[in-house]
């Protein structure tokens, strides 16, 4: 027979920069919280390469270090990290149950999702292999490293419109390249990017790859109506065609927005009292690592205010990590 699942008082479902600061604040607070990681851990942060917008780094950090730092951080404190994937969850009933892929089950008295969000990409091998030599899906973060460069925006969305009005501000000019011939942007958004005088469109229109061997050094493009294939020359290229939330496991259970991020109320209830969520998972505005340590500081003093309104059940303490973890 299989063991009965563990009781703690508080989960914390992934492991980016809102997870990893949710659950450093539930450590601090006593709460012992149980992080599940999933696999691989980390987030967004772990294909990014250089952060320089991270307070507390003048010199930038490596995405992955960062996190790792974050996780250091985290456990130095009492949080028990478990790399794995939360396969299920039953949130209609408490304690909550939280299921695993391969370490089993668990309960938990209050939880904070933090699972964040992908970009989309186009899926073209050429973007695959440039991902990380001028492609990127983040204006704020990225837009910097492009100064005085040509470069393309793919997407018609609001996103689309405001990383290539944002981009204005370093590059020489910016071509938005969209597949249809209107744009999906609002009329402000759309209205906003034809007037700058450094941005041009051309719709009707994918990349079909992304050239340039060690750099990217322009796209090829294909008008789609006719077919015809034409070349762009540019330093870079931001993918800006949507994010997909990720929250999947909680479909059915959590009050989801329109466009799929968790619906949350004061800051960060979701709609199930005693789960809370942080970071990208719900929030499609912001979207930076730094934003969603905040939303996990929140979210952790939202759930250890919480536990102690409630009559939640008392969990005894785990026994002290052992040494050198
Ligand atoms: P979005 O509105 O879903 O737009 C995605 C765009 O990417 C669409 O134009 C879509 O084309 C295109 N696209 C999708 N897949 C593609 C592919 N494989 N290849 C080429 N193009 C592709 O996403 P978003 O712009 O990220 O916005 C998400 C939500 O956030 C929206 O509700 C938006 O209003 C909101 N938002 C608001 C602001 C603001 O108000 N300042 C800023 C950013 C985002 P089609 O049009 O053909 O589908």
């Amino acid at each position: 027979m299989s063991d009965p699942p563990r009781h703690v008082r508080l989960a914390v479902i992934g492991s980016g920069p809102a997870g990893l600061t949710a659950a450093l604040y539930a450590a601090r607070a006593e709460l012992h919280p149980l992080l599940l990681a999933g696999v691989p851990a980390g987030g967004q942060l772990l294909t990014t390469t250089d952060v320089e917008n991270y307070p507390g780094f003048p010199d930038g950090i490596q995405g992955p270090q960062l996190v790792d730092l974050m996780r250091r951080q985290a456990v130095r404190f009492g949080t028990e990290v478990v790399d794995d994937n939360v396969t299920r969850v039953d949130l209609t009933r408490r304690p909550f149950r939280i299921e695993t892929g391969s370490r089993g089950s668990y309960l938990a008295d209050a939880v904070i999702v933090a699972t964040g969000a992908n970009a989309r990409w186009l899926g073209l091998p050429s973007e695959e292999r440039l991902k990380t030599k001028g492609i990127s899906a983040c204006a704020t973060c990225d837009g910097f490293f492009f100064k005085g460069q040509e470069l393309v925006v793919v997407g018609g969305g609001d996103s689309a419109m405001e990383e290539a009005l944002f981009l204005t501000n370093f590059a020489t000019h910016v071509t938005v390249v969209h597949r249809r011939a209107s744009l999906r942007a609002s009329s402000i958004m759309q209205a906003r990017a034809r007037a700058h005088p450094k941005i041009s469109f051309v719709l009707d229109s994918a990349v079909e790859e992304v050239l340039g061997t060690d750099r990217v050094e322009g796209v090829r493009l294909k008008h789609l109506p006719s077919g015809r294939t034409s070349e762009l020359r540019a330093g870079g290229l931001f993918v800006a065609i949507g994010h997909d939330p990720a929250t999947a496991v909680f479909q059915g259970q959590l009050r989801l927005t329109p466009q799929g991020y968790l619906d949350v109320h004061e800051h960060t209830r979701t709609s199930v009292e005693g789960v809370f969520a942080a970071g990208d998972v719900a929030d499609h505005r912001y979207r930076q690592a730094v934003t969603a340590a905040g939303a996990g500081c929140m979210a952790a003093i939202d759930a250890e205010r919480w536990l102690a309104e409630h009559d939640a059940p008392t969990v005894a303490a785990p026994a002290a990590p052992a040494a050198g973890r």
